[in-house]
């Protein structure tokens, strides 16, 4: 067995956009198009505000505790809480 992959890891594809204001990040599921798209985030850098960002938009994602993917409510089983992948694997 491996360690389970810690829930504060957040790592969803994601894309940027940058204008004088800030920046906008756009979350994707690790399996389809459901996408998060947070408001502009003001800061100098963008480290920071991909910091942020993340901040905001895990409370939108879920987490697998098998694989580490984050992926959105359809494609995440509750009660095992992973990914409906790795819930199909383990499934008996
Ligand atoms: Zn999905
Ligand atoms: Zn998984």
């Amino acid at each position: 067995m491996t360690m389970p992959v810690p829930r504060t890891k957040f790592h969803a594809r994601y894309t940027m956009a940058h204008h004088d204001d800030g920046y906008k990040f756009k979350f994707f599921c690790a399996f389809c198009d459901y996408h998060y798209t947070t408001g502009w985030i003001k800061s100098e850098s963008p480290t920071e505000a991909r910091r942020l960002a993340e901040a905001e938009a895990r409370i939108n994602f879920n987490g697998c505790y098998q694989c580490g993917r984050w992926v959105c409510n359809e494609h995440y089983n509750i009660e095992k809480m992973m990914c409906v992948e790795c819930a199909t694997h383990t499934a008996r």
